[in-house]
């Protein structure tokens, strides 16, 4: 352990010096003690510590941590700075990196382009449209690039540049001392919001996002077969991000409204079929209606009861992302009719009797009941 060495001391600079006069001061020293002019070793070891000390000065965010590092570090609290093999290892456990050669530096920055948000919109489809897919062209709340900067978020013929409150590393540092020596600890800047950038001149159309609020047309395939309440994700049709990040996602929630006819059983299809008594009694050949457009014809045996169901195979919704169709369910329906004319009336009374079934008068609930008990 040794001290922390004195880097404004070494360039014979004052700890107020601007960065050119820290440069000039290096510029002369290094002109006097360079290897080429002097060979002496002392004269050598001078020169590195001099180019040392430049490297960490010449860097804002260097110059900041060596500032708060030296504020806080006693002599005798930090391994010695010129030891060059420690240094990087020095500074990155006490800072996290950013003093040691290119190929150790890890920087904490946050990039101040940042994907985009995902957005959600509701779309509402016909029962016919979610059975066989349908494109359409939605309407989307979103952030689009602005037109001014091009997203960059500065006015045209500006760039962003360090930021001021932590000189480009996007961390403010904290130094304390405790009984287990110095504790550094980070947290990200909060004048750049941790992107080590500050934009002095902010784009006027979008005060510096890079993104306008705008109303975008949003082409989605909606593939058949799909449901109510399923979500469909396009890529890259969210928000635009900020300062020229890539777009978020849309997410696309569909609504599918009922039909009149048809109701949806997963991959099947149901629906009834309203028949009269006589055809159910007498048979008959009948035409069903299909979400397919074509109605399809069946054919009744005599007698068919209420409650029987006709399967129509392939004429169901379409698998999701594969071939093939489910099936399409006909519930058979008889009607009960209620005779309308006297000659309605007689015709069924008289049916009634040949097969028995019309009680004869006096013979109500009870005389049945006295039937079946004899
Ligand atoms: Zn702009
Ligand atoms: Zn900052």
């Amino acid at each position: 352990m040794a001290r922390v060495p004195d880097l404004y001391g070494l360039l014979g600079v004052n700890r107020e010096a601007t960065d050119d006069e820290i440069k000039r001061a290096y510029r002369k020293l290094a002109r006097e003690l360079h290897p080429d002019v002097n060979g002496d070793p002392e004269v050598q070891r001078r020169f590195k510590e001099i180019t040392a000390a430049y490297d960490t000065l010449k860097d804002p965010g260097k110059r900041r941590r060596y500032d708060l590092f030296g504020a806080a570090g006693a002599p005798g609290q930090a391994p010695d700075f010129f030891n060059m093999g420690d240094m990087g290892d020095l500074f990155d456990v006490f800072f996290g990196g950013g003093m040691g050669g290119a190929g150790r530096r890890r920087s904490r920055r946050r990039s101040r382009t940042e994907r985009g948000p995902d957005l959600q919109v509701l779309l509402t489809l016909s029962f016919e449209e979610a059975v066989f897919g349908v494109a359409k062209d939605v309407d989307v709340d979103t952030l689009e690039q602005c037109t001014r900067c091009g997203g960059t978020g500065c006015e045209p013929g500006t760039h962003p540049s360090r930021c001021t409150g932590c000189g480009g590393s996007g961390e403010m540092q904290n130094v304390s001392r405790s009984m287990f020596g110095t504790v550094m600890t980070a947290r990200p800047c909060t004048v750049c919001d941790g992107t080590g950038e500050e934009i002095a001149a902010p784009c006027r159309q979008c005060r510096g996002d890079g993104r306008v609020q705008g109303l975008r047309s949003v082409h989605v395939e909606v593939p058949a077969g799909v449901e109510n309440g399923m979500e469909l994700r396009v890529l890259s049709a969210g928000a635009n991000g900020r300062a020229g990040g890539g777009a978020g996602d849309l997410y696309v929630a569909l609504s599918v409204q009922p039909h009149p006819v048809f109701e949806r059983k997963g991959q099947d299809l149901v629906c009834a079929l309203q028949v009269a008594m006589t055809q159910a009694a007498l048979g008959a050949d009948l035409e069903i209606p299909t979400i397919d457009g074509e109605p399809e014809h069946v054919h009744l045996d005599p007698g068919v009861e209420s409650g029987t169901v006709l399967r129509l195979r392939g004429h169901g919704v379409p698998h999701l992302g594969r071939r093939g169709r489910g099936d399409l369910y006909v519930t058979v329906q008889v009607e009960t009719p209620k005779p309308k004319t006297k000659e309605e009336r007689e015709l069924l009374e008289r049916l009634a009797q040949l097969r028995g079934e019309r009680p004869t008068k006096g013979e109500g609930l009870a005389g049945k009941l006295r039937k079946l008990l004899q």
